[in-house]
């Protein structure tokens, strides 16, 4: 370990808060470091590990797809492009008919933005407070967490964009404006502390754009692909959006972005916007056979039944130390009246790897295939580390 975190320290970035453990091999919900330690895995890539670690049929769909054709870009028709469009119209909305596929999740949300302003002939971009959409310029704008923007200025970084109270249908209602593009929305807000959207805040995001001409942008990129207990939480909602941004478990791990949008928004200008590798057969191969374990395995189910398992018994533990249990499905957060690092630390020490959501929220986000059994130990441990 002390090995790889020297030569990591000697080149890094320095941009990363990073925890002094290397993690080398993953099974399932389970994870290994460098030394041999077992944990379960209650950080699960931050979103990306919905399927699990060591998924078989994924490994072999991309170890095929590297030998037959690694890249493709979109100047050409491709097999396995053309596969996943077709597996993903089967779980989307039927009304979400087009796709844009991409790299990561602040790109899914960049080009969002892009196509709510080039097909509403309108600038301004409305958020909620807490939400994250990614940290690149145009996504940033929309992310809340002043922090993230401290170092370049504090400028207004898409000018005009503003940020209302999430869950206030009236300061919905009087943000969305003619000049408007677009309202973007977690149904879940998972970075800025686990906190689920109301049924009617999510109705009526819906409603006053429709009755205003403004888009609505759901950011699934973190409640996606079963995290909730649905395929994706608008299912849970019963909302579809103009525009629906996905990424992290879109293709079991490998790096790959989406913004499945609906056809009545008009065509794009051609070459208005493109990305080298959007769409490639690799990433697509893996996206195809990660999607097919899936709903193989019916992991929408076990992240329902597994999430219940989870915030009940969270619920369950006494501590003078928590103020607040939420979650949906599979995405769970403790809000202690403390900050949330030691309890990490000391879930860490108990063997279960957590996440923190806002200074004092643990957040957990385990793969969704993982089982009553270990549910029952991070339980115990939580509550050992709250003790
Ligand atoms: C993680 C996340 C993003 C950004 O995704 P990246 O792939 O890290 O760029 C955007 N929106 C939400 C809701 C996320 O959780």
């Amino acid at each position: 370990m002390t090995d790889i975190r020297t030569r990591e320290d000697a080149h890094t970035s320095g941009l990363y808060q990073k925890r002094p453990l290397a993690i080398v091999r993953g099974e399932g919900a389970r994870l290994w470091d460098a030394d041999g330690n077992e944990y379960i895995d209650c950080v699960g890539g931050q979103g990306s590990a919905n399927l699990g670690h060591g998924n078989a049929a994924v490994a072999e769909a991309i170890a095929a797809q590297a030998r037959a054709l690694a890249s493709c870009t979109e100047l050409f028709y491709n097999d396995r492009r053309a596969e996943l469009y077709d597996v993903l119209a089967a779980i989307l909305p039927p009304e979400l008919d087009r796709v844009f596929l991409c790299n990561s999740g602040t790109e899914a949300v960049e080009a969002a933005f892009k196509f709510a302003r080039m097909t509403t002939k309108r600038a301004r971009i409305v958020a909620t407070m807490r939400g994250f959409h990614g940290k690149t310029m145009g996504a940033l704008a929309a992310t809340w967490g002043p922090e993230y923007r401290e170092a370049l200025g504090g400028d207004a970084l898409l000018p005009g964009t503003a940020h209302i109270p999430f869950n206030k249908v009236e300061a919905l209602d009087a943000a969305i404006t003619p000049d408007t593009a677009a309202f973007v929305l977690e149904l879940v807000q998972g970075e800025g502390g686990v906190r689920p959207a109301t049924e009617e805040f999510a109705r009526e995001a819906a409603r006053i754009c429709r009755e205003r001409g403004a888009l609505l942008i759901l950011d699934e990129v973190q409640t996606g692909f079963g995290r909730t207990g649905a395929m994706f939480a608008l299912e849970r909602y019963g909302v579809v959006p103009d525009l629906l941004c996905l990424a992290k478990s879109i293709a079991g791990g490998v790096p790959m972005g989406a913004v499945a949008f609906s056809r009545r928004l008009g065509d794009l200008p051609k070459r208005s916007h493109s990305t080298t590798f959007g769409g490639n057969p690799l990433a697509c191969a893996a996206s195809i056979a990660a999607i097919g374990e899936m709903r193989r395995l019916d992991l929408a189910r076990n992240a329902r039944e597994r999430g219940e398992q989870l915030l009940d018994g969270l619920r369950g533990i006494e501590s003078p130390r928590v103020r607040e249990v939420r979650g949906l499905g599979l995405l769970c957060g403790v809000e202690l009246k403390e900050n949330a690092g030691p309890t990490i630390k000391a879930l860490q020490d108990g063997g279960v790897l957590a996440l923190g959501a806002g200074p004092t929220v643990v957040r957990y986000l385990p793969p969704l295939v993982i089982s009553a059994e270990q549910i029952e130990r991070v339980l115990a441990a939580t509550a050992a580390a709250l003790r």
